[in-house]
């Protein structure tokens, strides 16, 4: 039966729009964050709030998370006020956050032992997508379990897949990233080439949407990085998190990636000078001041 007891723990640039659609959605919502500020904004739209993630699962039976990275997944399920101290059995955890695959399996097995099942379900589709509730959910985990919460799912997502066990959604997500990583430095290397030869950024915009170079990122982002626009989105430093996952996977793997490997570094160097709560895109002026005497000043 359909259970519409929900928490929702990390109410970030991605969870904040996933809370304000579950309220839409007429889920019986309780929310945690560590920051005070999101946790008043979904109050007033009829959210409980909780003051810790035990507390979240005392009235919820399923729980969706939105954190930056393993270690504070880790801390929420795990930790001394975790959900597995009030959880209760045949309880779900849908894990939208972009987090180690293997980290992920560790989890699922530790709330197996209490009866309680872990589901990976990262997101792609930027802020904008959380906001519509569009995003893609590549979902790793138990048929049924996985079925007990596609409502939830299909509150803050349009494409769903289940694509395997725990663990599975991950790896799917690590390649996705990689490639929006990969075509970002990309565009930034066009837009060198274009300011070198000054020709005309927005025409460049405009015939590239329709042309073999097209992507995602290109469509989402080139029109801010032509006007040096770096307010995120998705942060330089969750980036790099997903491209060092990647590497990390692809070395368990025996696999060599060498055009992650140079995005990786370049967003290194994002993070090394400074730029690590700007948007990905921002790796456009790492690009640019390889070049370009006007980006060094
Ligand atoms: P964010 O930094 O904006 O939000 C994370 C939230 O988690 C913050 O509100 C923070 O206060 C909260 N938080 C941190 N530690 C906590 C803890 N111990 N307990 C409770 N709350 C805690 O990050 P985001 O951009 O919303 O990303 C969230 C996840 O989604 C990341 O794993 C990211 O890789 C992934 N993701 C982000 C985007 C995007 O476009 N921003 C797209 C797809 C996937």
């Amino acid at each position: 039966m359909r259970n519409d007891n929900v928490g929702l723990i990390g109410l970030g640039a991605m969870g904040l729009s996933m809370g304000k659609n579950l309220l839409k959605n007429k889920f019986n919502l309780t929310v945690f964050d560590i920051r005070e500020e999101p946790i008043r904004v979904l109050e007033k739209l009829g959210a409980k709030a909780a003051e810790s993630p035990k507390h979240v699962g005392n009235t919820s039976a399923i729980v969706l998370l939105s954190l930056p990275s393993s270690k504070e997944v880790e801390n929420v399920v795990l930790g001394e006020s975790g959900l597995l101290h009030s959880l209760p059995k045949g309880g779900i955890i849908i894990d939208a956050s972009t987090i180690d695959p293997t980290a992920a399996k560790k989890l699922a097995n530790e709330c197996n032992k209490k009866s309680i099942t872990f589901i990976d379900a990262p997101v792609s589709g930027g802020t904008i997508g959380a906001e519509k509730g569009t995003l893609s959910i590549m979902v790793g985990g138990p048929n049924d379990e996985v079925d007990e919460c596609k409502h939830v799912l299909q509150a803050i997502g349009t494409n769903i897949y289940h694509v395997g066990n725990t663990g599975a959604g991950q790896i799917f997500k690590l390649i996705n990233n990689m490639l929006v990583a990969i075509n970002l430095v990309g565009i930034s290397e066009g837009l060198v080439l274009a300011k070198k030869t000054g020709i005309d950024l927005k025409k460049l915009y405009e015939v590239l949407k329709t042309s073999a170079g097209n992507s995602w990122a290109l469509e989402q982002k080139l029109p801010k990085m032509i006007r040096n626009d770096f307010e995120p989105g998705f942060k330089v430093w969750l980036q790099h998190k997903d491209l060092t996952l990647a590497m990390g996977l692809a070395s368990q793997m025996n696999a060599s990636l060498p055009m992650t490997s140079l995005a990786h570094q370049m967003y290194e160097s994002a993070k090394a000078v400074g730029f690590e709560d700007l948007d990905h895109s921002a790796v456009a002026t790492i690009i640019q001041r390889l070049s370009l005497k006007e980006m060094n000043k």
